[in-house]
């Protein structure tokens, strides 16, 4: 039997749907509107935050909500789930993916949702039982909570032998969407892609043959600002299943990659850069880079394709510079591993937007939009790397030949005093790493952020040995979050 990402999606949907009775809600944006996070959306509960904590205005659909189920488009960039330095690595992680969910909503609670899931991968997408290993909460005494040892014992009482129920800590089974708000334990389901053999020890610890394919969530909690737990008027379940992840089970192989979700974007990169064909090789395997490169590139096609398709434009306000960022090291790894002629990223939108049309019409509707956005974003980026290139040669004739950047030096790139355009981050990486220059991204970000605190707070510190332009400053002020965002920082330190 052959599983299309059609029929994996269409199977979990009708298993909820036709057979328990959930109503299909359609995905909500990439973009979090009001009280739903203050990042991309990150999981298929997002939508739903108001109905957990029970502030969903009476007599709305929304409160009318027992049973739901559907198909979330999710974006891993920044935030507490923060994937974008696995993308590309591993075959597993994306920065955007798709998450098949199901909730119950102070309806249902632990023991339906457990049998519910057991039967849907054993009699529908007929796993083989054996191949499967069941995380449950291991109790935080930190938080001063319980093992929970109900779900333990459900799991029992479907019949899974006891050494493929395994506990395990907050870390891996205790969910929450964010540092604040609805959270709970959870339990999980992961796949060992070998088979015959206890692969217990693999659950949670990164191997590439034993992976993480469904969440169940028991929604209890609702954390506070200062950390502490406070239980929720009702119980609820919410759970999420990576479709990519599940059609890579139901096919046979580890990647992600080797599935029709991502086959389609790879040919047209083959066709447009001439690279050779793509394998799923990582690590030291990966010669030259060219098969974690397509990843990346295919990845964050897909990334960019759906924020730009929300409404989102690279560059403006927060999300906006993390999307930019996101399609800048798309466009570097594009051009300069694959080989990709100049302007062709734009390409890479059709093959896209046809393989997920059909889960989110939008897509298709917003199509031209999204050519225009990503054309305009390639242009300008090997525009300002041009000319960044120019600046770095006009500073070291003046500083005479350079074998790092200052922090100071960084800036002055930044603001533009070597040339007429002000430079992003990315562009700053990618002129200094042609010429083999060190940089000093702590000492760049320290400066930015007493700079940005400095004018957030109405007073200017005299004593920084950095001036920065007005114009830079309020772009700065105003993604303040990217610049204090640790993970986000990392990706340029890691090269
Ligand atoms: P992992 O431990 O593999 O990073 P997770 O525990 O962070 O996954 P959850 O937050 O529990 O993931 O999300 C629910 C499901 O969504 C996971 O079981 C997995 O199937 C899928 N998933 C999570 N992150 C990604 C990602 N970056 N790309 C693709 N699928 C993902
Ligand atoms: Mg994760
Ligand atoms: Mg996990
Ligand atoms: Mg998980």
């Amino acid at each position: 039997e052959k599983w299309s990402s059609k029929d994996v999606r269409k199977t979990f949907l009708d298993f909820f749907c036709s057979r328990y009775d959930h109503k299909f809600v359609t995905s909500s944006s990439v973009i979090p509107s009001k009280g739903q996070g203050t990042y991309f959306t990150n999981s298929g509960m997002n939508q739903f935050k108001p109905l957990f904590l029970g502030t969903a205005p009476p007599f709305t659909e929304m409160a009318s909500y027992r049973r739901v189920a559907n198909s979330q488009k999710c974006v891993r960039v920044g935030g507490k789930h923060n994937d974008l330095e696995d993308v590309g690595r591993d075959l597993t992680h994306h920065t955007f993916f798709e998450m098949l969910g199901s909730w119950s909503f102070g309806d249902y609670f632990k023991k339906d949702a457990c049998a519910m899931a057991l039967e849907l991968l054993r009699e529908v997408y007929r796993l083989p039982v054996d191949r499967l290993y069941f995380t449950y909460f291991g109790g935080d005494p930190d938080l001063g909570l319980k093992p929970d040892l109900e779900c333990r014992n459900i799991w029992r009482s479907l019949g899974i032998p006891e050494n493929r129920i395994l506990p395990f800590g907050s870390s891996d089974n205790f969910w929450d969407m964010g540092d604040a708000g609805p959270c709970g334990p959870c339990t999980e389901i992961h796949y060992d892609h070998i088979g015959n053999r206890d692969a217990s020890k693999l659950v949670n610890a990164g191997s590439p043959d034993v992976i993480e394919i469904w969440n169940l969530v028991f929604m209890e909690y609702d954390r506070q600002s200062d950390r502490s737990l406070r239980p929720l008027p009702q119980q609820h379940v919410d759970t999420g299943m990576g479709l990519e992840r599940m059609c890579a089970v139901l096919a046979g192989t580890k990647s992600n990659y080797s599935t029709d979700l991502f086959i389609p974007v790879f040919r047209v990169i083959q066709k447009e850069t001439g690279a050779p064909i793509y394998q799923d090789l990582t690590g030291s395997a990966d010669i030259g880079g060219i098969n974690t490169a397509y990843r990346m590139v295919a990845d964050h096609a897909r990334m960019f394709t759906v924020c730009i398709s929300d409404g989102l434009l690279p560059g403006k306000g927060d999300l906006g510079s993390k999307l930019r960022s996101v399609m800048h090291r798309c466009i570097q790894q594009y051009r300069e591993v694959l080989k990709a002629p100049p302007g062709h990223l734009v390409k890479l939108v059709d093959p896209v937007v046809e393989s997920l049309g059909e889960s989110f019409p939008e897509l298709s509707k917003n199509s031209q939009k999204i050519k225009d956005a990503v054309q305009l974003t390639e242009d300008r980026y090997m525009q300002t790397v041009e000319e960044g290139r120019k600046a770095l040669d006009k500073m070291m004739k003046k500083k005479g030949d350079l074998t790092y950047l200052t922090a100071e030096a960084m800036i002055d790139l930044r603001q533009g005093k070597y040339g007429n355009l002000t430079m992003s981050e990315d562009v700053i990486q990618q002129i200094a790493g042609e010429r083999n220059l060190q940089l000093n991204w702590e000492g760049y970000y320290s400066l930015l952020n007493a700079q940005v605190v400095s004018i957030d707070s109405q007073e200017q510190e005299e004593t920084t040995k950095v001036t920065l332009s007005h114009a830079v400053l309020q772009e700065l002020s105003r993604q303040r979050i990217s610049y204090t965002d640790d993970s986000l920082k990392y990706m340029y330190t890691r090269n």
